[in-house]
């Protein structure tokens, strides 16, 4: 069988979600063009309100699209919405567990939802990648936060999808276990699984994603490499700490400068523009003898506010 180039494919998708008696129509999607390449780790990142559950939820068959196409797996949703459903597994943000199943229960009756017949499901390797085989046995609602989160991860993997689609997977979970959550996502897209996650961590977008779309009110703002993304920003900021503390940032012609902690301060320059030389030209200019200075890469923070700003 030949592999899809793009585990999921949108065009022109909109959603407009109708008015009802309290609220306005709302047009939640205003023609999202997303291309999510197999084999990826891709990140949709936006603040609250963009649009990024909605898509998702379409993605899972649990909203309606208004128009446009979608593939899932090279599989068009409207046409083949059953082949489509099973190419992906979503984890949800809302931990959903059934408190009167075990994890061992839970993912078998996950398994048996999508049909895996008893001889093909892999109930144990997936309570022990994900660090759920003591408490196989064991009452969800026994189970903590951070387990019950692990599983659902594990029933979004009963039915061996090849993308995962993690709708903001860490948020209220601890440093340690978004490590071994992140670890299992890494093995598994080692292992070739394609891997959508939304996240509000834009750090963790950085770190862990090949490719970043920013969504902002219903429409893809930036869709690139995470590394072209970072280069787009081209502000850099020099950070100074002069001899004589400061409890005003100094006026620079030509430069934006703010106050930092300890009596520093930072000056930002367009690397089109202007030169690290000059900036310090311009700190001496006005009387201020440098005692150290230290430069700051932009980070998807500064490009996700300046693109978003751009779009209003
Ligand atoms: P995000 O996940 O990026 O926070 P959402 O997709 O949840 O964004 O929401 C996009 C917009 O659609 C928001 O303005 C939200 O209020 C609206 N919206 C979401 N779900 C519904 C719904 N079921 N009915 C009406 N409006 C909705």
């Amino acid at each position: 069988m030949d592999l899809p180039e793009f585990a999921i494919e949108a065009r022109g998708l909109t959603k407009t979600y109708a008015a009802t008696k309290t609220t306005p129509e709302m047009k939640a999607l205003k023609g999202i063009d997303l291309a999510v390449p197999r084999g990826s780790i891709f990140g949709l990142l936006g603040p609250n309100g963009a649009g990024k559950s909605t898509f998702i939820n379409i993605l899972a068959g649990l909203c309606r699209k208004t128009s446009g196409t979608v593939k899932i797996w090279g599989r068009d949703i409207d046409e083949r919405p059953r082949d489509a459903r099973a190419a992906i597994g979503v984890v949800p943000q809302e931990i959903a567990a059934d408190p009167f199943f075990t994890p061992r229960e839970s993912l078998d009756v996950a398994a048996g939802m999508y049909a895996v017949p008893a001889s093909e499901r892999r109930t144990d390797e997936l309570l022990s990648a994900l660090g759920l085989a003591d408490k196989a046995n064991a009452y969800v609602r026994q189970l903590s936060g951070g387990m019950k989160r692990r599983l659902m991860v594990a029933k979004a993997m009963v039915h061996n999808p090849p993308v995962l689609i993690l709708d903001e997977p860490t948020a209220g979970v601890d440093v340690e276990l978004r490590r071994q959550l992140w670890a299992y996502v890494l093995e598994l897209n080692r292992r070739g699984v394609t891997i959508v996650l939304t996240t509000h961590y834009l750090e963790e977008a950085q770190e862990l994603c090949d490719e970043i779309a920013i969504v902002s009110r219903g429409q893809v703002v930036a869709c690139e490499p995470t590394t072209t993304l970072l280069r787009r920003m081209d502000t850099r900021h020099v950070l100074v700490t002069p001899e004589e503390p400061v409890t005003a940032a100094p006026t620079l012609p030509g430069f934006e400068t703010k106050l930092i902690k300890a009596g520093g301060f930072s000056v930002g320059y367009r690397t089109g523009q202007s030169s690290v030389e000059q900036v310090l030209a311009a700190i001496r200019a006005a009387g201020l003898h440098i005692k150290d200075i230290s430069t700051e890469d932009p980070d998807l923070e500064d490009v996700f506010v300046s693109l978003t700003s751009e779009a209003t």
